[in-house]
């Protein structure tokens, strides 16, 4: 069972922490206080909702238990994908027509909404509008690939197929028949891009405290009243944006996620003559395996790799899996150590649709990110935002709460181990196929 405090983690990753972007300096919420709106969480999600709901004229309070981006946004691997994790066929089928292309249609804009953020607040997060590059890990993997490519050339979209050999330049190394290449999409240092959120946030007026956890929340007066470690607030709306941690605050919606834990490593800064050649136009690589695959360079020179591990509690990622495959993509290059690595929470749900529910009156809650948080969590902070200053349900792009939740334990490690365990298995299986490339099983997606 992943427990409350577990997903609450403290230290984040030395390859984010150093950038343009300083960290917050949010003071605890202390004593008694007032907003129109608090927001609970300062990750994406969060800091993007008190950025629009700021923006807009509220009076706006964020109240993060750790420190700004302490949660899955300050550890992702980085990348900016522009549509869901089911293809959009799937989507339509599951959500109806008009709700599902509405979430289609916010997901493909994410990057543009992410840029626009970038550019405007000027965040240092070395955004890189290159693209993305989704490998083909197997036969059916290109299978994927070419019909991702038909589905988004019937939508206007014209993704480039590239060939084994094309492939092989695009990387700089490995042995893929095929990739996709995602034009749209962008790369990003996720903890400075929630700080310059946070930061943005702070200038349009909101007040964000840090180290203030929400311990109680009631409604009183018509509006709400929400008790952090040394205050309380009282306020007319309140927004949930914590991520993994929802159920620590909302018991009742503790099930309709599975916390689900994917471990990075990065190298240190490596010369220019060492990265010659590597992903030279800096897109990001993940492949067509089920389980999180990529690699990337950062703005100053390091490979950010994900590596293999427990998809629950427990011990740390597969380091030696991910030299590994660093070493099958780029024989030449010469590393024999990661400097540093990570875990983090991915708030699964169990159909991959993040949710914007309003539980009770003036209460409205956005989960379910499934691994897309970087650009999905920036607009469900947005649509938030809108909710929190009067839109109505029928008005926003995100489902509303599903049917039943599932009937599996909630954070219950052993499911999530046993099913990742064996969708690795699956994704191991393919790439050894005859006419699979030869890659080391230990890593791996679904892009
Ligand atoms: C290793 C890893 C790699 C990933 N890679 C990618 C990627 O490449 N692309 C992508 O799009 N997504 C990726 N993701 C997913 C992405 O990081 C998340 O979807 C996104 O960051 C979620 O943002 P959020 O603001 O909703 O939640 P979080 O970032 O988790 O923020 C929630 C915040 O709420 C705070 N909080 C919780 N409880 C309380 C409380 N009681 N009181 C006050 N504050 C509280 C937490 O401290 C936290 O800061 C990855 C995730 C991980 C872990």
């Amino acid at each position: 069972m992943a427990r409350r405090h577990d997903l609450l983690a403290t230290s984040l990753p030395l390859a984010y922490a150093g950038c343009g972007e300083p960290a917050f300096a949010g003071d605890p919420l202390r004593g008694e206080a007032r907003a129109d709106v608090v927001v609970i969480g300062a990750g994406i999600t969060g800091a993007s909702a008190a950025f629009h709901l700021a923006e807009a004229g509220a009076r706006v309070r964020l109240l993060e238990a750790e420190r700004v981006g302490a949660g899955g946004s300050g550890r992702a691997f980085g990348q900016v994908v522009p549509y869901l994790r089911t293809e959009p066929a799937r989507t339509v089928s599951d959500l109806g027509t008009e709700a599902g292309e509405r979430l289609i249609a916010t997901a493909a804009g994410t990057p543009a909404l992410v840029a626009e953020l970038v550019s405007r607040h000027a965040i240092a997060c070395d955004l890189d509008a290159s693209g993305l590059i989704f490998a083909a890990h197997s036969a059916g993997g290109s299978v994927v690939l070419r019909e991702r490519r038909d589905v988004w050339a019937a939508r206007g979209v014209a993704l480039p197929l590239l060939d084994m050999e094309q492939t092989l330049a695009a990387i700089g190394g490995g042995s893929y028949r095929a990739a996709l290449v995602e034009p749209r999409g962008l790369s990003l240092n996720p903890l400075a891009y929630a700080r310059g959120l946070a930061r943005a946030a702070s200038a349009a007026g909101a007040t964000l405290h840090e180290r203030s956890r929400v311990v109680d929340m009631s409604s009183s007066h018509g509006g709400w009243r929400v008790e952090t470690t040394e205050g309380r607030i009282a306020c007319d709306t309140l927004v949930v944006a914590a991520g993994v941690a929802i159920g620590g605050i909302l018991p009742e919606l503790r099930r309709r996620i599975l916390p689900f834990r994917v471990h990075e490593a990065a190298t240190a800064p490596l010369s220019a003559d060492a990265l010659a050649g590597i992903l030279p136009r800096q897109r990001a690589l993940t492949d067509t395996r089920r389980l999180p695959s990529g690699v990337r360079r950062t703005g100053d020179g390091r490979l950010v790799v994900t590596l293999s591990g427990p998809a629950g509690g427990g011990r740390a990622g597969d380091l030696g899996g991910g030299l590994a495959r660093l070493r099958a993509l780029f024989p030449r290059l010469d590393v024999t150590a990661f400097a540093e690595s990570w875990s983090g929470w991915v708030d699964l749900a169990p159909d991959q649709y993040p949710r914007l529910v309003e539980p009770r009156p003036g209460l409205f809650v956005g989960y379910g990110l499934s691994g897309r948080g970087l650009g999905l969590g920036t607009a469900l902070g947005q649509a938030l935002a809108r909710r929190a200053l009067g839109s109505r349900a029928d008005e926003t792009s995100f489902p509303g709460m599903a049917g039943r939740p599932p009937r599996w334990l909630p954070g219950s490690s052993l499911a999530v181990a046993a099913a990742a365990a064996s969708i690795r298995r699956i994704d191991a299986w393919q790439a050894r196929q005859a006419d699979a490339p030869r890659l080391p099983t230990s890593n791996g997606p679904r892009p």
